[in-house]
């Protein structure tokens, strides 16, 4: 699990790494799983990060919560 942005400036959100699953799928290697909140995206991350420097969506904190307590 890694943090991502989409846009400058915007929130990061957590999304997928390679050999991790993503709503019943293994990301494949290269590739990044879409953001845990359901956020739409295309393309390409402009960025990744470990930590979320404060800026973390939330929605995709509860949903990463939730999938660690299931
Ligand atoms: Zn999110």
């Amino acid at each position: 699990m890694i943090y991502a942005q989409i846009k400058s400036g915007r929130k990061l959100h957590l999304v997928c790494e390679a050999g991790e699953e993503d709503r019943g799928s293994i990301v494949r290697y290269g590739y990044l799983g879409a953001p845990l909140c359901g956020q739409h995206m295309e393309g390409n991350y402009r960025m990744t990060i470990n930590v979320p420097l404060g800026n973390a969506c939330k929605k995709c904190r509860l949903a990463y919560t939730r999938r660690t307590h299931q």
